[in-house]
């Protein structure tokens, strides 16, 4: 299935572990190859190894998202190593909990900066050579929180994710002039690294929540992303994939 991945040069950012380590894996799986992206250069490595180890090809990059000198040179090394980009997901993203309150200035900064700027600078940086790509193709990871829903203590992880989809839906047109296209999935509560420190409680109140009775894992964002990479998808473009098992649907708890 979607064997038009084969040979893709695939860019995932945030992709040393979570959902980005799910898309990266999915992707490595099809044929791609995979430049594994964080801040952390030994852990985008360590994740890059383990993908090779599995019969994959990738390479770890260092690349912070916030930061446009530090994403263009990390997408200039994966240009120059690979001869070119095919594929990007823009995947790292942030979650601190504080409640309105607590939201100052700096902490919103922080987290809009890395969400919905970080994909700016990265769409932005992999531009010249998605143009040149056959069909080049920009995946988002979005969230339903902000999007479709809301919850406490993410008011500003709400805004940056919903902010997102409005770049989207712009950034969409300008890129389809150029054959690129971009969509966004959103993924439900995903089982990650991340979401274990929440603790038992929460993640039982929140698979208790979600009609198919299980949190989401994060190779299923990496079966979505790997769709909307895929030729087949050619002729979608500035659209939303919920992935949440049925998460955003009862109106009631009585319809669960
Ligand atoms: P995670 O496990 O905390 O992993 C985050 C990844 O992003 C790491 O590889 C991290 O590596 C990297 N990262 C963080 N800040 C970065 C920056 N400024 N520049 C470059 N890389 C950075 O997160 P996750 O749960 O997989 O979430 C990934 C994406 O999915 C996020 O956009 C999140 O909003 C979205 N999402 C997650 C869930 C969920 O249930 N987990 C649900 C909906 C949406 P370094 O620290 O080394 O940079």
């Amino acid at each position: 299935m979607f064997a038009s991945i084969q040979g893709k040069v695939a860019v995932v950012t945030g992709a040393s572990r979570g959902i980005g380590k799910g898309i990266a894996e999915v992707l490595a799986e099809h044929g791609a190859r995979v430049a594994v992206m964080a801040r952390s250069r030994d852990a985008a490595q360590a994740c890059a190894d383990a993908l090779v180890a599995a019969g994959g090809q990738a390479r770890g990059y260092a690349a912070d998202v916030g930061d446009r000198t530090s994403m263009d040179a990390a997408a200039r090394a994966v240009a120059q190593d690979h001869g070119g980009i095919d594929i990007v997901c823009a995947n790292a993203g942030i979650f601190p909990s504080a409640s309105l309150e607590e939201i100052d200035g700096p902490a919103w900064d922080l987290v809009l900066n890395t969400n919905a700027r970080g994909a700016l600078y990265t769409v932005q940086a992999c531009l010249p050579w998605l143009k040149q790509a056959e069909a080049g193709r920009v995946i988002l990871t979005s969230s339903i929180t902000g999007p479709v829903t809301g919850y406490p203590g993410w008011a500003h992880y709400a805004a940056s994710k919903a902010a997102q989809l409005g770049f989207m839906r712009t950034a969409a047109l300008e890129l389809a002039r150029h054959g690129i296209t971009i969509n966004a999935v959103l993924p439900g509560n995903v089982l990650t690294e991340g979401l274990n420190e929440m603790g038992a409680d929460y993640l039982e109140q929140m698979t208790r929540s979600v009609p198919l009775r299980r949190l989401g894992s994060v190779r299923d964002i990496g079966w979505a992303t790997l769709f909307l990479a895929s030729r087949e998808a050619g002729f979608i473009t500035g659209q939303t994939l919920v992935v949440d098992g049925g998460q955003t649907l009862p109106e009631s708890v009585a319809a669960l």
